[in-house]
């Protein structure tokens, strides 16, 4: 017997991986820093002398869209990608320029990437990256990067959409690229089987709001980017969808009682595809380890 709910596991197939958007668009945020979407995955390049810094690196399969994109901006050579978790959505690139751009990431990434791994929730299978792709420099808590016109601060927040989650704020341009702790269009994403969890990913939200003055452009990993007004919009949704299912859980119901009742309705500018209400009650509840009540 499964030791979490699954119903939703087919629907939500290969959502890690979405590709539901099939262009690339550029923005710029700053002087030398550009937001790229491609696909539905939002990455940040910062132009320097020295090359380009990517904080994440997309679907490897999107390497020739991004070079393109950046030789638009009349750069071409990648001298360091950061990986803002394990996912290989964000960090898919690795396998494409690994051999000449350092990489860095929370020293947890390591593992994830060099390991064979299968989520039975997300219904997704995970290779071992090659040694070329794996991270050449970790950290366990934050870290500086000078560059020329820039300094980047990489912060560990721990087990919110995975265990080896790390903000990259770009402090001069003041914009913070959040990965996957934000989606800012939906419920987020939560990889609980790999130590992601709801309730240590509302207070890891509440640090950025903490750590970030009021007009900070903040990035999402997917979605349009934010305000830190609206992140804390976003964090206040989150607490109280988790106290509205932690009421619920005390009062003795169950997850088919929940999603039958549409305790979350009054969230439902939050769903978006298959980021359902009922798929926020299930993964609350899977986090809260509900099914062992
Ligand atoms: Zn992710």
């Amino acid at each position: 017997m499964k030791n979490f709910i699954i119903p939703y596991a087919f629907l939500l197939l290969s959502y890690f991986s979405a590709r539901s958007e099939s262009n690339i668009e550029t923005t710029q945020l700053a002087k030398n820093l550009y937001k790229i979407r491609v696909y539905s995955v939002n990455i940040v390049a910062l132009v320097d002398s020295g090359g380009v810094v990517l904080s994440d690196a997309a679907f490897d399969d999107a390497g020739d869209l991004i070079e393109a994109e950046l030789e638009k901006l009349g750069y071409q050579h990648i001298s360091c990608i950061i990986n803002t978790h394990w996912h290989h959505d964000h960090c898919g690139g690795n396998k494409i320029w690994g051999e000449q751009a350092k990489i860095i990431a929370h020293e947890n990434v390591v593992e994830m990437l060099s390991t064979h791994r299968i989520s039975e929730y997300w219904q997704e299978e995970y290779q071992p990256f090659p040694e070329h792709a794996l991270p050449d420099v970790t950290f366990s808590n934050f870290l500086t990067l000078d560059f020329n016109n820039e300094q980047i601060e990489l912060l560990h927040l721990p087990n919110g959409h995975t265990d080896c989650d790390i903000i990259v704020y770009f402090k001069n341009a003041n914009v913070l690229h959040a990965g996957d702790l934000l989606f800012s269009e939906s419920f987020p994403a939560v990889d609980f089987e790999n130590g992601g969890n709801v309730e240590q990913f509302a207070w890891n939200l509440q640090t950025i709001i903490e750590m970030t003055p009021p007009d900070v452009k903040i990035i999402a990993g997917h979605g349009p980017d934010f305000t830190r007004e609206q992140l804390i919009e976003y964090r206040d949704m989150m607490i109280s969808t988790i106290e509205c299912i932690r009421r619920e859980i005390e009062n003795g119901k169950s997850v088919d009682e929940m999603k039958k009742a549409d305790i979350l309705k009054n969230w439902a500018k939050w769903e978006k595809g298959k980021f359902t209400r009922e798929y926020w009650i299930e993964m609350i509840c899977n986090c809260m380890k509900c099914y062992e009540r």
